[in-house]
């Protein structure tokens, strides 16, 4: 059995709080425990949303807690080819489309149809552009509309075949493909989507544990799929809970005073704020 490999990738567009701790924490103890490698991962693909500051204050942030990762960060932002070709490799196969829909369209569509489909987190996308001709594809993409490229769910989940995944907390799951729908791999402003982003960089970098918070389990079903669309090695799950305020509401950047950065500077030290953490 080889050494673990996990990873902390946070998104550089707000500080870092206690849910991020005990994800590192989560993610460290496990590669740590078996002589394995922590690595760290700029998530930073949204250049609308990143703030150059919060990298070195991630950084300082978790050197500061003890959470040390081996080697130099990886930044999505670097790695516009690979998410590039990882998308030709897609298109190739016929498992994504084109979507020209603005997102008032597709609200639109939704309030119009009966029984819309639903996912884990509302609506999910009608399929609008699913159903166009390649013939109306390519006038419009000879029009020079710059769309998304959105997973054909279905067509991908036959070519991907039956999949399941096995997260250490909660055991085998079977893929549903259709869980999220027709979502976004590639974005019309970025070129990628968190979702192909992440699959392709877990890979890159040899992550053989992917850790991260449970409301992350949706995207796993679609992460698997496109494992196997794209060749790609089925690394083992962790969903570990979540970090809540007292009213049980999951932290986010409001909760300023639960950042790390808040607790420092008011005066508690790294072992007060890890030992704040649930055990996960
Ligand atoms: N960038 C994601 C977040 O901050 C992490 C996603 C993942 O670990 O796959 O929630």
């Amino acid at each position: 059995m080889t050494a673990p490999v996990t990873r902390f990738a946070p998104s550089p567009t707000g500080r870092l709080h206690l849910g991020h701790a005990l994800a590192a924490r989560v993610a460290r103890d496990l590669a740590k425990d078996a002589g394995g490698r922590f690595l760290l991962r700029f998530e930073d693909i949204d250049h609308t949303r990143v703030r150059p500051e919060f990298y070195l204050e991630i950084e300082e942030d978790l050197r500061w807690l003890g959470l040390d990762w081996d080697g130099p960060a990886l930044r999505q932002s670097d790695r516009g080819d690979a998410y590039a070709a990882a998308l030709d490799r897609l298109r190739g196969q016929g498992s994504v489309y084109p979507c020209f829909c603005t997102r008032r369209e597709i609200e639109e569509e939704v309030a119009r149809m009966t029984g819309a489909p639903h996912g884990p987190e509302g609506a999910l996308y009608p399929g609008t552009c699913r159903r166009l001709s390649q013939a109306e594809r390519k006038s419009r993409l000879a029009a020079g509309a710059q769309p998304a490229w959105r997973l054909d769910a279905l067509r991908a989940s036959k070519i991907g075949g039956p999949l399941t995944f096995t997260d250490l907390r909660h055991g085998v799951h079977p893929v549903d493909p259709a869980l999220l729908g027709d979502v976004i791999l590639a974005r019309k402003d970025i070129g990628t989507s968190y979702h192909l982003a992440v699959v392709v960089d877990d890979a890159f970098q040899q992550v053989t544990h992917v850790t991260r918070g449970e409301d992350l389990l949706p995207s796993t079903h679609v992460h698997r799929l496109l494992q196997a669309l794209l060749g790609l090695p089925e690394p083992l799950y962790l969903h570990h809970e979540l970090v809540t305020d007292e009213h049980g509401v999951r932290l986010a950047k409001r909760h300023d005073a639960l950042s790390i950065r808040t607790m420092r500077e008011s005066g508690l030290g790294p072992a007060d704020v890890l030992g704040r953490l649930p055990r996960a």
